[in-house]
């Protein structure tokens, strides 16, 4: 423990310098985009009635973080194909990607896009800030709807999840269910059928938390650190179309 009244003035500036510098690295390493996964949303949609007996049991594993301030924002086909090409898990895990803002999906660019997943395949990308909002379930659900093997509806048609344009609706249509239950995307634990999902975090900068205690011991081997010094001187961090083609 440090006690103020015994430092001389030159290590009391020092230690204060070594604290803002601190403070601001932790909040440098807050990652910019955020991972809202909407499980039990999500395993509502796919335990919906007509799955009745088949409902597909949607699990996520545990979030990877990937540092690319290049990739927080996604407004080009070279960007889109680059993340997409950081997927960390082979079919039939999904890779479920949140970055800060999306414009580019299926060789569009739109600004009002907040989702884009492949269709037939196991990559999907959200705006962080709208999966995190009350659509977020039907979001991600959606877009798993494409890597399913589903189009959207043309055009948009009652409650149905795959309509282009988000309003929350999460209801399959028979074909729907039938194409689902067929994709190589579903696994079965015992009889229960499930989908697993990695989320991958896009960040700035890589988190580094610094607790109270370590802070402490780290200006504790500053200040040694700078006695030593000195006596050897002396002496001394709405998707609106979200498919992929
Ligand atoms: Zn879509």
């Amino acid at each position: 423990m440090l006690q103020a009244g015994l430092i001389p003035n030159t290590i009391k500036s020092w230690l204060r310098t070594l604290v803002v510098f601190t403070g601001l690295t932790v909040t440098l390493a807050s990652p910019a985009a955020t991972v809202t996964t909407n499980e039990l949303a999500l395993d509502s949609v796919f335990s919906q009635a007509l799955l009745v007996n088949r409902t597909i049991d949607i699990r996520f594993d545990p979030i990877v973080s990937i540092v690319n301030s290049s990739l927080l924002t996604i407004d080009t086909s070279t960007q889109l194909d680059t993340l997409f090409g950081l997927a960390p898990k082979l079919s039939p895990t999904v890779n479920l990607f949140f970055v800060d803002n999306l414009s580019f999906c299926g060789g569009t660019s739109n600004p009002n896009l907040i989702g884009c997943g492949d269709i037939s395949g196991n990559r999907i990308v959200v705006k962080s800030g709208s999966a995190a909002g009350g659509n977020g379930g039907a979001l991600i659900a959606h877009e798993l709807g494409h890597n399913l093997g589903l189009d959207h509806l043309f055009p948009d048609s009652g409650t149905n999840l795959m309509n282009a344009t988000i309003s929350g609706n999460t209801s399959l249509d028979q074909a729907q269910v039938d194409a689902i239950l067929g994709s190589p995307l579903i696994q079965f634990a015992g009889s229960q059928r499930f989908i697993d999902i990695t989320p991958i975090l896009i960040t700035a900068v890589a988190a580094v938390p610094l607790p109270a205690g370590s802070l402490l011991l780290l200006s504790a081997l500053l200040v040694i650190g700078f006695v030593a010094s000195r006596r050897r001187r002396n002496a001394l961090p709405t998707y609106s179309n979200p498919s992929m083609a």
